[in-house]
């Protein structure tokens, strides 16, 4: 290495290298992601490397050499710790924590090769490859930013609550208004479960579905102010999984409750799908296909949803209780 350019031309080996060995590692990581939204988020970032290994094909071209002679020991490293994870036990939803803390090291190791590499094109004027290298290095950044929002918005918080054993369960209940869902919310609540392992989906166009809703949430982090100030055309905060939100453009549901995160991460991944996000968020939860679809319609038209996250001692309970109180379906 006597000058920039082979020290360019090194890196430039070195990334292709990874690059490639990341496409294998991804496809792995989709397989073994358990949120429909992440493992969406891999697969998309599959395609995103494919591209990148045909992009840097495209840079050697340019300069008249190959890509071949290095490999990348640091990917190999990354990659490993990432198949570990894969193999461990556990719940669901900490894994799924754990293979975004993994993918987020490769982004960034990646972040630092492309910002390296682009530097390098500039102070060699080769601006043809610059551009090539500024659209992945752009890429990269945006899927760290993804991987972060999934994270914060969704995992993380699902990861935190997973000792309510709510993976193992949930039991979902329509009703025909409001007012009865209160009804078993309180009913249940009496009966000894924790107010947090209660979500609600209402209708936001009633005035005491909004009120109950902030209420419900008040012992936890939520601030009623916060939604007030922000008011209900918009997304109240960031969903924490104990949140308020109105789900933008499906003419206002209210969510509360660990069942939100899901929820919003089925809506997350319909976006750019086929399916409508109101039913694609309650196939999240659990439904088919034909209930979501069924109770995405019900909602609409004023029914509210009770959903209570368990295990299976307390699902027993939670359904008994449930179906005292007249439910369309549970
Ligand atoms: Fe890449
Ligand atoms: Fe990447």
């Amino acid at each position: 290495m006597e000058n920039l350019k082979q020290l360019y031309v090194q890196q430039l080996r070195d990334i292709y290298d990874a690059e490639q060995q990341l496409t294998k590692g991804l496809r792995k990581m989709a397989d073994a992601a358990t949120s429909p939204a992440l493992k969406e988020a891999f697969r998309q970032h599959y395609q995103q490397t494919q591209n990148h290994v045909q992009r840097l094909e495209r840079v050697f071209d340019n300069l008249n050499t190959t890509g071949s002679g290095e490999s990348c020991e640091a990917m190999q490293g990354l990659i490993a710790e990432g198949e570990q994870i894969m193999h461990k036990d556990g719940d669901h939803t900490v894994k799924d924590a754990a293979l975004i803390a993994a993918a987020q090291k490769v982004e960034h190791y990646e972040i630092a090769s492309y910002g390296t590499l682009c530097a390098y094109a500039e102070e060699l004027s080769d601006n043809k490859n610059l551009r090539l290298l500024r659209e992945t290095l752009q890429e990269e950044k945006r899927t760290d930013s993804k991987l972060t929002k999934i994270a914060t918005n969704t995992i993380n918080p699902d990861a935190e609550t997973s000792h309510w054993g709510y993976h193992e369960q949930r039991i979902i209940a329509l009703y025909d208004d409001f007012t009865t869902a209160r009804a078993v919310i309180e009913d249940l609540v009496a009966s000894g479960f924790d107010r947090r392992q209660l979500s609600i989906v209402a209708n936001a166009n009633d005035a005491r579905s909004q009120e109950y809703v902030r209420r419900l949430n008040q012992p936890d982090t939520t601030s009623p102010d916060a939604a007030e100030g922000a008011g209900f055309g918009a997304v109240v905060g960031t969903l924490t999984g104990l949140g308020v939100a109105v789900i933008p453009g499906l003419g206002g549901f209210v969510v509360a409750g660990l069942a939100g995160a899901a929820l919003f991460s089925g809506i997350g991944a319909a976006i750019g799908g086929g399916l409508g996000g109101l039913t694609a968020g309650l196939m999240e939860l659990g439904l088919d296909d034909e209930t979501a679809e069924a109770y995405s319609t019900r909602l609409r038209e004023g029914g509210t949803l009770v959903i209570a996250h368990v295990d299976e001692e307390w699902g027993d309970r939670a359904q008994a209780i449930m179906k005292k109180h007249n439910p369309v379906h549970v």
